[in-house]
Formats: C-alpha cells, structure tokens, sequence
C-alpha cells in the first residue's frame, strides 16, 4: 500500500501522455509558450507500463490517462490494454476532449476502457472556437455519441467563465441529462498560462444559476473524489468540483506522472522527481525509492490562498 507523510492512502495514478493538444483552450494553452519535449523525451508506452505496474503492485486501483490530448499519442489502445490485461478490474478512465473519439470510440473500448470524462463548455459552435481556438463542437459531439453507442461510459467536464459559457450551465446540464451522462463544473483554476482576462464562477454562483431551473439537494458524497455531487428531483446526478476549497486536499489519494517522466505529487505545487533514467534503467529499487520520496513529501494542501501558482501547465502536469 502506498502511504503519503500526512497518513493519506494513495491509490490513484494519473498519467499525463502528452503535453501536446489539438485545441488552444483560453483556460489551459491559448498559445504554446513552452516548447514541447521531443519524441526520445516521453516515456515510452513500454516504459509508462513498467511504473504504472510498480504503483499496481503497490496497492493502486485506479488510473486516469490525460494530457494534454491523450487521443494525439498513437495507438492509445495499445497502452491499455496492457494496462486492462495486466489487472482486469482496473478501474481506468480517459480524460479527452473529444475531438478524435469517433474514430478511436471503439477501438479504445475493444481494449478494454470502460469510462471516459468529454471536455464540454458549451453547446455554440461560435463559442466552442472561441474557447478552444478550433471549430470542433460538431466534430466532438459526433465523439460523443460514438462513445455512448460502444458502451463506453461518458461523464462531461464543464469549467464555466464569466461572460463565456455563465449563460448556457442550465442548457449543458439538460443535455448531458439526455443522454444519461453526469456532468461536472469544474471551478476554473487560476494559473499562469490561461489568458488573462478569464474569471471563473466559483460553486456558489454555478449553483445560483442552476436553481434558476432545477430544485436540487446536495447528494452523498463519493470517496476520495474532489466533486460534490447534486441529485435533481428526478434523480439526476451532477457534479461541482472546487478545487479552491481545501476538503479538496484532505482526502486526496492520487500521485501523477508527466509524459516526459516526473513524478507529481500535488497539481499545485512545481515540486515533481524524475523516475525517467530508473526506469530506462529498469531500476525498479530505485524507481521505488523515487516514489516513496514524493509520496512522503506530498503537500498537505494546496495553496490558493496564498495565491502561488505552480508554473508548470495543466497540460504539461495532467489537469
Ligand atoms: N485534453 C483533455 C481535455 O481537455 O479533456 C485532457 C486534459 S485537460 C488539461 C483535463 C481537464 O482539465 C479538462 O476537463 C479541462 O477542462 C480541465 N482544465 C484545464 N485547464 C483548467 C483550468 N484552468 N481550470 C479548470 N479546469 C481546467
Ligand atoms: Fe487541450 Fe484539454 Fe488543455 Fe483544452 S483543456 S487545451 S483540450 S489539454
């Protein structure tokens, strides 16, 4: 089992697999600042398989592929199956933004992918390019269905801005209501390379506009996960996940590991150790040793109110 310095039991992996994205979110990249890490930098699927086991020999249950675009890395599939071969009740999802699901929809469920999170932060084809710098919306939807009609289980992620998308909460809530997908807000997170000018809503105000249309009450609260979960009247499920609140932290079980190697203890903190050269190495002692020291100096709780943003990118850390 692996156990953090303050007791925490971490059993969740998240793998970023790329810092590389087909989109230009306003919240995330709106340009390319930092210069990508070449091809010989990343871990190779070979190479992610061989941490990814250490950690699932260790007690880890659950493992998230994101990125950056995790769909732009090559034979996605290829990774997990190795991953659902090697522990066939991993409880292993895909964080994407859609825009090459149809093609892959299947061919990521046949190796095994059961759940999948769709970004989705409006339902405007205008807006969608304005947030994303691509005009995608039809092209994910299409993604959409096609993961809904392989059986792969959808969930929506939203980050609602002011003056975006403040306007539309109601109309994606419905739409993700249609097709039997939870959808959640996630609070905007302040951090170096968003563009500037964006202000997020924070939970009280997404609830504000939401009981403008729906009655709802607060629902159990899934363990260790960082959303609190609503259930309309209906029974609907929807999720707000904040992450400035620090109850956040408190029952926080997950480690992350960049493409390019690092081992990342907290998303808001730039501290992170490189496992790279153990495992090209195939030094799993050493790799070890490496986990056991992020794990024991993971962060208590992250630091909004100080207002110290990590400069590493979302994409770059796995958001
Ligand atoms: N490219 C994939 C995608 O967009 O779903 C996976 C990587 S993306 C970094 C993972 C999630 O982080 C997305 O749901 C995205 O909306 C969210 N995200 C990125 N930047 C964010 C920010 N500044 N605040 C809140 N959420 C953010
Ligand atoms: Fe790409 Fe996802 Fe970041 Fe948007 S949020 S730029 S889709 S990595």
């Amino acid at each position: 089992m692996l156990i953090d310095g303050y007791g925490r039991k971490i059993n969740y992996l998240r793998i970023s697999l790329t810092q590389r994205c087909n989109f230009r979110c306003l919240y995330c990249m709106p340009k390319v600042p930092f210069t990508y890490q070449a091809k010989e930098n990343l871990l190779s699927y070979e190479e992610l398989f061989l941490f990814a086991k250490l950690c699932i020999d260790k007690g880890v249950d659950k493992i998230r592929l994101t990125g950056g675009e995790p769909l732009v890395r090559s034979d996605l599939e290829i990774f997990i199956k190795m991953l659902t071969d090697y522990k066939s009740d991993l409880d292993l999802a895909l964080t994407t933004n859609g825009y090459l699901l149809k093609d892959k929809a299947k061919a990521l469920k046949d190796a095994g992918l059961k759940r999948i999170n769709v970004s989705l932060d409006t339902l405007k084809p205008q807006r969608a390019k304005l947030i994303s710098q691509i005009d995608m919306l039809d092209v994910v939807i299409d993604g959409i269905n096609e993961a809904l009609k392989v059986g792969l289980k959808v969930k929506l992620n939203c980050v609602p801005l002011k003056n975006i998308n403040d306007d539309e909460l109601c109309d994606l809530l419905e739409f993700a209501k249609s097709k039997n997908m939870q959808i959640r807000f996630i609070e905007f997170m302040e951090n170096e390379h968003a563009y500037g000018q964006l202000k997020g809503l924070d939970t009280e105000e997404i609830i504000t506009i939401l009981k403008k249309k729906f009655n709802f009450t607060p629902s159990f609260k899934e363990a260790n996960s960082p959303a609190s979960l609503f259930c309309l009247d209906d029974g609907y499920i929807f999720g707000i996940i904040n992450p400035h609140k620090h109850d956040f932290c408190e029952s926080c079980n997950r480690i992350r590991l960049s493409a390019e190697g690092f081992l990342i203890p907290c998303l808001y903190f730039d501290e992170a150790m490189s496992i790279k050269n153990a495992i090209r190495n195939n030094d799993i002692n050493k790799a070890l040793e490496i986990l056991n020291n992020v794990l024991e100096n993971k962060p208590e709780k992250n630091r909004w109110q100080s207002n110290i943003k990590s400069a590493r990118s979302f994409s770059q850390t796995g958001g």
